[in-house]
């Protein structure tokens, strides 16, 4: 707990005291940080926080409206890992880099170079008796919540880090996320497992409204990841978890809490501007909520950023000065559900206008889908001709999957939007931040001095 008293008290006071200058400098220099939210938004580049500036625009005023993004930025960050993988990151290094403060390989989960164990902000807050929230739209165990809460050699190692988390002694009093399918396995059962330690389960989000105030919380919504943004129950998933997981995190010591919105990288990989967006607003209005919580709890400071950017987004393509994000704001379901539908019915230009929600197909546009289509169909039935052994040399082709690209290309000609491949690329990332002490993130930082100012923060508000 922080044992001074709130800086504007302390400068009241010493005046009405006739304290020396000195004695007020010291005192105000730095304000009370009782509550640190991290905000991690994986593979979130430059580029979607732009994008996502048009998307959300008003088209019946004048004025380009500001975005939360806008009003937070504070700097910029680089993301490179340790010179062994070269410049380009992944989420695991990165994820230890602004867990831990140090760079490490690619693929590392909590570890250096020489795979030391190395401790975590999370883990410092925990010890300091702090209360430790986590909310992630990935599987608990994916590497940016993993990065935090345990150690591995290996982020594809997703058994032994669910097992790590029970089995290094619990870190978490609310973690929410996806995982069933590592949680509850024929060999181990970890759900159970929490339960015997107290924990109050739950696998709905509806449950999220009736959270008991004297249990630490699992939540569990999804097989690995939760359901996409925009094809989700809730489409604003991360949003509610975040005001359910805060009231059982706030207490007189405080609380460090740890929110991903992990799919945006999702999207890029899959080049889908479509859920990109879905899930970039999702993220916004979470951040909306956290600043008017900020607002009224001083104590509280935020910093989001990004562990890379994803898929090279590009907003406008092809030599044309445009970016048409109108079509995106109307979508109501994800590419993959629109190709699922595909896959059982006639494509037509009508149905496949509604889909795009009234936007307008020529023939021409009609064709790539129904070829991609019949293409994908005669590859399987060829597939299916083989003998076995024929079959195990090749992959079994996926109509869904040949529909669902063609219709994300076609949506990438409706908007204009580009993309330069499916990893990721090395672009430095958006620093955001709002709080007490916001300053120290601002400017041109490395990933790593985001851990160092919260570790500082931490010490200095013990
Ligand atoms: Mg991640
Ligand atoms: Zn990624």
């Amino acid at each position: 707990m922080k044992k001074l008293l709130p800086s504007l008290l302390i400068v009241a006071l010493s005046s009405a005291c006739n304290s020396t200058y000195k004695y007020k400098t010291e005192l105000t220099s730095s304000a009370e940080v009782k509550n640190i939210i991290m905000v991690v938004a994986d593979g979130m580049g430059p580029a979607y926080t732009t994008a996502y500036r048009y998307y959300a625009d008003d088209p019946t005023t004048a004025a380009i409206e500001q975005t939360v993004f806008d009003r937070h930025l504070v700097g910029s960050a680089s993301t490179y890992p340790a010179p062994v993988s070269g410049y380009v990151t992944d989420s695991a290094s990165a994820a230890t880099a602004l867990a831990s403060g140090i760079k490490t390989y690619n693929g590392a989960i909590g570890l250096d170079v020489n795979k030391n164990k190395v401790e975590t902000v999370l883990h410092r807050a925990k010890k300091m008796g702090k209360k430790i929230g986590v909310v992630v739209t990935s599987h608990i165990n994916h590497a940016t919540p993993a990065s935090y809460i345990s150690h591995n050699e290996s982020r594809e190692n997703y058994n032994a880090l669910a097992d790590s988390y029970i089995d290094n002694g619990i870190n978490t009093d609310v973690i929410l996320g996806g995982g069933w399918k590592y949680f509850i396995r024929k060999d181990r059962n970890l759900v159970d497992e929490y339960k015997a330690e107290n924990f109050h389960y739950i696998d709905k989000y509806e449950d999220l409204a009736t959270l008991p105030s004297d249990k630490p919380i699992l939540g569990l919504f999804g097989n690995a990841g939760l359901p996409e943004a925009i094809d989700d129950s809730d489409n604003q998933r991360l949003l509610t978890m975040t005001k359910a997981a805060i009231p059982q995190l706030e207490n007189p010591d405080g609380y460090f809490m740890l929110i991903e919105a992990s799919q945006i990288d999702w999207s890029g990989h899959g080049n889908d501007i479509n859920s990109a967006m879905a899930e970039v607003n999702d993220l916004a209005k979470t951040l909306e909520y956290l600043e008017n919580y900020v607002a009224s709890h001083p104590d509280t400071l935020v910093i989001l950023t990004s562990d890379h950017s994803t898929g090279g987004l590009s907003i406008a393509a092809n030599g044309s000065y445009e970016w048409r994000p109108q079509l995106l704001t109307k979508m109501t379901e994800s590419t993959k559900t629109i190709a699922k539908y595909f896959v059982n019915n006639d494509v037509s230009a009508d149905v496949l206008k509604g889909k795009l929600m009234g936007t307008e197909v020529s023939p021409k546009e009609v064709e790539l889908i129904t070829t991609a289509k019949s293409e994908a169909e005669k590859k399987l039935n060829q597939y299916l001709a083989m003998s076995e052994a024929e079959q195990k040399s090749k992959n079994k082709p996926n109509i869904q999957r040949a529909i669902q690209k063609q219709l994300k290309q076609l949506i990438d000609i409706k908007t204009n939007t580009g993309w330069t491949g499916s990893g990721h690329t090395a672009v430095d990332v958006p620093v955001f931040a709002f709080g007490p002490e916001k300053h120290r993130f601002a400017g041109s930082i490395d990933n790593t001095d985001i851990a160092k100012q919260i570790f500082n923060l931490l010490e200095e508000n013990k």
